[in-house]
């Protein structure tokens, strides 16, 4: 089977996600997309835990049909794991998988900092997604939806509810857990 994996903080997760997964799928060959939030994010230190954005994410795949999945492989990694640690865990664990990474094109300058960068590139296939505002050589399909997890967290500390940028399930979860100020 074709994995795309989505490493991100998803703090929370939001339509920008959702569109990427459905448009990889959709273009790229692949038949799931796995959601893998960080244990702890290497470069920002999560306000939300581990197990509230798994929750977010798992309840955001629920309509998915079984293609769009949450994984806590970041957590079985461990917090000073970095992507190239985690996909040599993954190709151990799923031998019959082939593994592909989806990344945005607002990360392309870290790139150069992933550990191991060009190892990552010799095991799996880089999809790089045009997202918004981030204009760059290489991306795949058109510009993305203008949203971010950024964006969503000031809109609702300004007691903002985004509820066309969030799916409902996620804001429920939410509101339900105070996260966010709500
Ligand atoms: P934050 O604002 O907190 O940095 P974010 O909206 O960038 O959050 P992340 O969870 O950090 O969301 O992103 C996970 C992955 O999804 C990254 O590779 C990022 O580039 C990509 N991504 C997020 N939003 C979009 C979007 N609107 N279009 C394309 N890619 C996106």
């Amino acid at each position: 089977m074709q994995v795309a994996l989505f490493g991100g903080s998803f703090n929370p997760p939001h339509v920008g996600h959702l569109m990427a997964a459905h448009y990889v799928r959709a273009t790229q060959g692949v038949d799931e997309v796995w959601f893998m939030p960080t244990f702890v994010h290497p470069f920002r230190k999560a306000t939300v835990s581990f197990e509230h954005r798994v929750r977010m994410c798992e309840l955001m795949c629920q309509d998915a049909a079984g293609w769009m999945r949450t994984s806590k492989v970041e957590s079985e990694v461990g917090k000073d794991g970095r992507t190239v640690d985690t996909l040599e865990f993954l190709r151990e664990r799923y031998p019959e998988h082939r593994f592909s990474l989806i990344i945005g094109s607002d990360i392309l300058k870290d790139l150069p900092h992933w550990k191991d960068f060009d190892r990552i590139e010799r095991m799996v296939r880089v999809v790089v997604l045009n997202r918004a505002g981030y204009p760059a050589e290489g991306t795949v399909g058109p510009p993305l939806a203008v949203v971010s997890s950024t964006d969503i967290r000031e809109r609702l500390t300004r007691g903002e509810m985004p509820s066309d940028l969030v799916p409902r399930v996620v804001l429920d979860y939410a509101r339900e857990h105070h996260l966010y100020g709500l």
